[in-house]
């Protein structure tokens, strides 16, 4: 397999689809030398097989506003690869979602899934639809009418959603609502649930909490911990709030959190009783992130990303592609020791050789934030057992899940001069296992 080559085909067969190329070409590139010591891979065409989704479901929703017009927008499931177990990803309703974003989520979800050893395969699904800005009623009916589409196509054993941005426990539970009543079964189809109905003590910290263990790992390969550290956050949703409570938690002080229009610096910190304030803007009254920067009296930035401010650790957590070739040189440049991403390729790949180049510790999305669906796995055999298991038994899990993707990173990802090139070292990991999953199972 020549990687370069095989982009270029997956680039004229799917034209207008950067995002998935992008996410392809990561990991082509880092197997490329482990996948030719397999011939028996190239003879059943393994990356073919592996590249392109298994199938891709594509429906119309149409649901009422509250000025009661009838509005449509596109629904997607992508079910990429089930070689290792059920279909298993997130729900992404944002208005930029489209084909390509979801490919490459989903494309990722397949290695992000392998890497946790549990028995998950990699989907991603989602609509154009943005709850921002609607009503309750209205995200209900849209959940319901987006359930009724989708609702044939998964199963506790099929494919298990979950949520992603703009998809949060409010959505889960009108998606599962709607999909108990069309099934009349109460499975664990959905994970993310409330608690009160199959969901998992720990599963909204996970993310986060996940991405702040995995940085622990690495700053412990230096030695090194949180201790007194200053932390840049982009994004101010579940993976960013959740990263800011453990970063806090481990003696961090946390200077930055963005939303889609701009970001806030606090010198001071946002303490425990500002994230609070956060948590509360962000999950209960739905507003913007600039109300922190008037209630605390403290720098706003329209329209700008917080990479340019002075920290020592980067844990970006919004969106993918939110960190470009110039925001890594200025984070370098201003002594960032660590980038871990809680959000799926936030980095552009000219940032990541800027990060890379410069020695620094990196962690992609795949490895430092796989402990969300981590605990939706969790969350899934909980719900086959019909038990729920305390915080701490979670906890430990997600601790230990996150301290065992650290290592097999530097299993395969240690380079001859000893520094840990985390992307290679989740790709080959991630990948081994799912090609010996498909080759195991003949060519289908
Ligand atoms: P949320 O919807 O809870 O929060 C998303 C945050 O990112 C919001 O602050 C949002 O701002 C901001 N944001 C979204 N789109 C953009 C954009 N185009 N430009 C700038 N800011 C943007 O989502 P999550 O916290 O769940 O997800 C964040 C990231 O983490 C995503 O990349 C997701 O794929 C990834 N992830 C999430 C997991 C999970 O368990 N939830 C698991 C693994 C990865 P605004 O409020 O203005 O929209």
């Amino acid at each position: 397999m020549k990687s370069q080559e095989v982009i270029a085909q997956l680039e004229q067969r799917f034209p207008g689809q950067p995002e998935y190329i992008q996410a392809v070409s990561q990991v082509l590139n880092t197997i490329e030398e482990v996948y030719n010591q397999h011939p028996e891979f190239e003879a059943a065409n393994l990356i073919e097989r592996l590249c392109i989704p298994d199938r891709i479901v594509k429906f119309r929703v149409t649901w009422t506003d509250d000025k009661g017009k009838v509005r449509v927008n596109n629904g997607y499931r992508i079910q990429h690869n089930n070689a290792i177990g059920p279909y298993k990803g997130g729900l992404r309703f944002h208005a930029s979602v489209n084909e390509s974003i979801l490919k490459f989520l989903a494309f990722e979800q397949t290695f992000k899934n392998s890497l946790t050893t549990l028995p998950m395969g990699g989907a991603k699904g989602g609509s154009d639809f943005s709850p921002r800005g609607k009503s309750n009623a209205e995200v209900m009916r849209f959940c319901q009418a987006f359930m009724t589409e989708l609702w044939r196509n998964i199963g506790p054993d099929t494919d298990v959603p979950a949520g992603d941005i703009g998809v949060g426990g409010r959505e889960v539970g009108y998606l599962f609502g709607m999909y108990k009543k069309l099934t009349r079964e109460h499975t664990g189809t959905l994970t993310g649930k409330g608690l009160e109905f199959g969901g998992s003590l720990v599963r909204p910290e996970a993310t986060g909490y996940g991405n702040v263990y995995f940085l622990m790992e690495m700053l412990k390969t230096k030695g090194q911990d949180l201790k007194g550290k200053r932390v840049l956050i982009s994004g101010s949703g579940n993976v960013a709030q959740y990263t800011a409570e453990k970063v806090l938690q481990l003696g961090g002080t946390v200077l930055t959190m963005s939303d889609s229009n701009g970001y806030i610096y606090d010198p001071e910190g946002i303490d425990r009783e500002k994230l609070d304030y956060i948590m509360e803007l962000k999950n209960l009254y739905r507003g913007r992130i600039r109300e922190y920067a008037e209630k605390y009296g403290c720098k706003y930035v329209e329209n700008a990303r917080p990479w340019h401010e002075v920290g020592d650790i980067a844990l970006p957590s919004a969106t993918q592609n939110e960190i470009d070739e110039e925001d890594a040189k200025a984070l370098v440049a201003n002594g960032v020791i660590a980038v871990s991403e809680g959000a799926n390729m936030p980095s552009t790949p000219a940032a990541i050789k800027v990060f890379q180049e410069a020695r620094i510790l990196y962690a992609p999305g795949k490895a430092a934030n796989a402990g969300g669906v981590s605990v939706s796995g969790l969350e899934m055999s909980q719900n086959s057992e019909r038990l729920s298991w305390s915080s701490q038994e979670v906890d430990n899990r997600l601790h230990s899940i996150m301290e065992n993707i650290h290592e097999n990173c530097v299993k395969y990802g240690t380079l001859p001069d000893g520094y840990v090139d985390y992307v290679k070292g989740a790709n080959i990991s991630g990948f081994m296992k799912v090609a010996r999953a498909m080759m195991a199972q003949g060519i289908i």
